[in-house]
C-alpha cells in the first residue's frame, strides 16, 4: 500500500537508510530519534564495506551485493563521501568465509610477498570506503530533500510512536534491544584512532591478528585505525593501553603509518545478534517491522536492509 505513514526509531546508519529507502516509495516518514547520526554508533564506524560480523542470515548475500551496488553508484558524485578503493583482507586460517567475494567483481588472489607475517593468505579487493563525516550529513540531506522529517527524542516504548502512523520501524541499534524485549542484542566494543592521511589510499584488514583485530582505513581527510572487539562489554571510553597496541600493530602492518599524530579517538558500540533481525514483529496496535543487530557491518548492509524494509512496508 503506498502513501502510508512510517514512523523510524533511529537515525544511525540503518534508520536514516530506511528512512530515504521507504520516502523513496512514496510514504511520509518521520524519524525518531535520542541522537542524530554525528552521535550515533555510525558515525564511528571505519567505514570499509566488508561482512565483519554481520551474523547470519539466509538473505545476507543479497543485501550485501544490493548495498555494494548502491554504494558504486554513489561513488560517481564526490559529494556523498563514498569512493572505490583497493584494499587487502589478511587471512590466517585456510578455512576462512570467501563467500563475501560472489559481490565484489574486482578481487584477487594475494601473492605471499604482499602478506604480513603469519599469514596464509589474502585477497586484494576493490569496495566503497564511505568516510562519515561526509556521507552521515549527505544521506540526512538526502532524506530531507525527499521530504522526510526529524523529530530528537527518546522513545520508551513502541506504543508512544505509534500515535499518528501507519506502521513503524524500529530501526535503535543497541536501543532496540529494549524497545522490542530482545535479549538477544548484545554489544561488541569498539575502539578506533583517527589518524591524518599522507596520502594512502589502500585499506588492509586483519581480522584474525593474534594480538587482536587490526585495520587501517585511509578515508577522505583521515585514516581510520582499530581496533577492538570485546563481546559484551557497555565500555563507552577509549583506552589509552588499547591504542598504544593498536597504534603498534597498524604499524607494524603498514609502516608509513609511524610517528604520525594522533587526530581523534572513540568507542563504539556494535549491536549484534547471531542472527540479524530484519522482519515484522507482532503485538502492537500498529505493524511493526525490526531491522536491527548489523553487528560490525551495518554499513556494508545499510541499502540491502532498507530496501527489504521498504518491500516489507510497501506490503503492509
Ligand atoms: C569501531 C567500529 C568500527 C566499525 N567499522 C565498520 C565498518 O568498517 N563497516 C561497517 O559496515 N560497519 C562498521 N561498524 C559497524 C557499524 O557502525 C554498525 O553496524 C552500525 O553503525 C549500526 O547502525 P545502526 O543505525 O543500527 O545503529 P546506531 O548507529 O547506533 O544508531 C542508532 C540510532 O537509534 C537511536 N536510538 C537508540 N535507542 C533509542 C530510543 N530508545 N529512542 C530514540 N532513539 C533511539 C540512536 O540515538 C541512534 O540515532 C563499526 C562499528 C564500530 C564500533
Amino acid at each position: 500500500m503506498v502513501g502510508q505513514r512510517v514512523h523510524v526509531v533511529g537515525a544511525g546508519i540503518i534508520g536514516l537508510s530506511i528512512a530515504h529507502e521507504v520516502a523513496r516509495r512514496g510514504h511520509t516518514v518521520t524519524v525518531l530519534a535520542e541522537q542524530r547520526a554525528q552521535a550515533s554508533v555510525s558515525s564511528v564506524a571505519a567505514a570499509v564495506w566488508f561482512p565483519y560480523r554481520s551474523g547470519t542470515s539466509p538473505s545476507l548475500p543479497h543485501w550485501l551485493l544490493a548495498a555494494r551496488a548502491r554504494f558504486e553508484q554513489l561513488a560517481g558524485d564526490p559529494a556523498t563521501g563514498v569512493d572505490l578503493r583497493e584494499g587487502l583482507v589478511v587471512e590466517r586460517d585456510h578455512a576462512v568465509d570467501r563467500s563475501w567475494t560472489a559481490a565484489v567483481p574486482q578481487h584477487h588472489e594475494a601473492t605471499p610477498g604482499e602478506l604480513p607475517a603469519g599469514a596464509v593468505a589474502g585477497m586484494w579487493a576493490t569496495v566503497p570506503v564511505i568516510s562519515m563525516p561526509h556521507y552521515l550529513p549527505w544521506l540526512e540531506q538526502a532524506c530531507a530533500d525527499r521530504g522526510v522529517t526529524f523529530t530528537a527524542r527518546r522513545v520508551a516504548r513502541v506504543e508512544d510512536v505509534a500515535g499518528g502512523a501507519d506502521l513503524v520501524v524500529v530501526a535503535a541499534g543497541m536501543g532496540s534491544g529494549a524497545l522490542l524485549g530482545d535479549a538477544a542484542l548484545y554489544p561488541v566494543h569498539g575502539q578506533i584512532v583517527r589518524l591524518p592521511n599522507p596520502g594512502l589510499t589502500q585499506w588492509v584488514t586483519d581480522t584474525a591478528h593474534p594480538e587482536g583485530l587490526t585495520y587501517v582505513v585511509p578515508r577522505r581527510d583521515d585514516i581510520v585505525c582499530g581496533g577492538v572487539a570485546q563481546v559484551g562489554s557497555w565500555a563507552t571510553h577509549p583506552d589509552p593501553a588499547v591504542e598504544q597496541a593498536i597504534l603498534r600493530r597498524v604499524t607494524a602492518l603498514v609502516p608509513a603509518l609511524a610517528g604520525l599524530p594522533v587526530l581523534s579517538r572513540a568507542t563504539g558500540l556494535r549491536p549484534a545478534r547471531d542472527a540479524l533481525r530484519l522482519e515484522p514483529v507482532a503485538g502492537y496496535s500498529v505493524p511493526v517491522i525490526a531491522c536491527y543487530g548489523h553487528g560490525g557491518a551495518g554499513v556494508t548492509l545499510s541499502w540491502g536492509c532498507a530496501e527489504a524494509v521498504a518491500d516489507l512496508v510497501d506490503r503492509t
